[in-house]
């Protein structure tokens, strides 16, 4: 059994730790102890500290938005693993924002390198994968992120691999409001990625692994997602800022209890 997930990825934004904990506070109002899923929250570097203390107690979990390669060095301004270990359950690596972000230099290689060094330090990587437009208007789509998520799990033993996260974010639905159809995540969910570990690891570690769904994802639409079997939850941008977050939550719960 895979145990449904929505992660909020707050971007750049509520990184002030007095406005972070305000919303935080006001979540959890609507939220109360969310049955049936795990809620996982990543604002930014700034904010974690004082989030971390306003989940303290709750079921909420928190994630961070990045880690370094490395684990520790001459890296000016980088966030090392080991300063997010007890902080924070989860992080998320490889997003789209920064794998297209030339300056960020977060090519396939760290990408891995993240992954292991996220492991190795108690911390679950949510590893986005996804592709382009172009690459989605030239049948691209299973190539591109089958090499992604084989190359995430490079050297991962079968027990690390099934416990990451794959988060399938095709680039042209984040932000756009053009969100992919259940249909075709779904099928990439199934054949793509939970192929792809299979073909690398064993069949039963491709089944326990959790693919969400990421890329305008809303309150409207979360049900529609949530319906897919090979879909286990969503990545959500815009919408985990927005106050309907909670009825979110909740209907993703809803749906998957079927
Ligand atoms: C994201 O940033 O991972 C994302 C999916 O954004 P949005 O929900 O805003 O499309």
């Amino acid at each position: 059994m895979r145990n449904p997930l929505i992660a909020a990825n707050w971007k750049m934004n509520l990184g002030r730790p007095a406005e972070a904990v305000e919303f935080i506070r006001r979540t959890r109002r609507g939220l109360g102890e969310p049955e049936g899923i795990e809620v996982v929250v990543c604002p930014p570097f700034t904010a974690l500290a004082a989030v971390a203390d306003a989940l303290r107690g709750t079921r909420l979990r928190l994630g961070a938005q990045n880690v370094h390669p490395e684990p520790k060095g001459a890296y000016t301004g980088e966030i090392a693993a080991p300063m997010l270990e007890g902080l924070c359950s989860f992080v998320i690596v490889g997003h789209s924002e920064r794998r297209a972000t030339a300056s960020q230099d977060e090519t396939d290689d760290a990408i891995r390198r993240k992954v292991a060094t996220a492991m190795a330090h108690g911390l679950t990587p949510i590893v986005c994968v996804g592709e382009n437009q172009s690459q989605n208007e030239t049948g691209k789509t299973q190539e591109v992120v089958g090499a992604q998520v084989r190359s995430a799990f490079v050297g991962l033993t079968e027990e690390q691999a099934s416990v990451c996260l794959i988060a399938y974010e095709p680039i042209w639905a984040i932000g756009t409001g053009r969100a992919a159809t259940p249909a075709d995540a779904n099928r990439t969910a199934s054949l793509v990625i939970r192929g792809s570990i299979a073909d690398v690891f064993r069949q039963d570690v491709a089944d326990a692994v959790r693919v969400l769904y990421g890329g305008s994802v809303t309150a409207e639409n979360i049900a529609s997602f949530m319906a897919m079997p090979d879909l286990d939850g969503a990545l959500v941008g815009g919408a985990s800022l927005k106050d309907d977050f909670p009825l979110l939550v909740r209907r993703a719960a809803e749906a998957k209890r079927g």
